[in-house]
């Protein structure tokens, strides 16, 4: 069960979860896009979308991720974001793959892979976070930064 992934050092917070741990809880398009950096088809979700308010949490773990508030359409066919719920709660990583340079962001906590920032946003960020609907759960119960601690 235990694949070589020891980060050597013990990250407090975050989620580290085998590969067969993962595929049990997901589901195959999921873990395609989350596990195995997929990509879902333009259009395909229905987020992309998606009007009503509340948290988008990422479906690995739950964490909170991005408020409706940030959403915004911007014709990709994939959920938008000009700023994630807070600072932090996304990583984001060089991607040198297809041979063109891109920013991939991953949930924080549990590395699940969520899509790309592209520097070409709307106001007041600039920032267009391009993100997977597959990888998000819309959270309707709750909006913004109501954190319930
Ligand atoms: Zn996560």
């Amino acid at each position: 069960m235990s694949k070589a992934e020891s980060t050597g050092k013990s990250d407090r917070d975050k989620i580290a979860m085998s590969e067969q741990e993962w595929r049990s809880k997901l589901t195959p398009e999921q873990f395609y896009v989350t596990r195995d950096h997929g990509t879902e088809r333009a259009f395909s979700h229905p987020y992309h979308e998606e009007k009503d308010a509340g948290m988008y949490r990422c479906v690995c773990c739950g964490a909170p991720l991005f408020s409706s508030e940030t959403k915004y359409d911007s014709g990709t066919g994939w959920p938008s974001f000009f700023a994630p719920a807070e600072d932090g709660a996304v990583s984001e990583h060089e991607d040198r793959s297809f041979f063109t340079r891109r920013t991939e962001v991953r949930c924080a906590k549990c590395e699940a892979h969520l899509g790309h920032v592209f520097p070409d946003g709307p106001k007041p960020t600039g920032a267009r976070y391009c993100i997977n609907g597959v990888a998000l759960q819309l959270d309707k119960g709750e909006q913004g930064d109501k954190a319930s601690k």
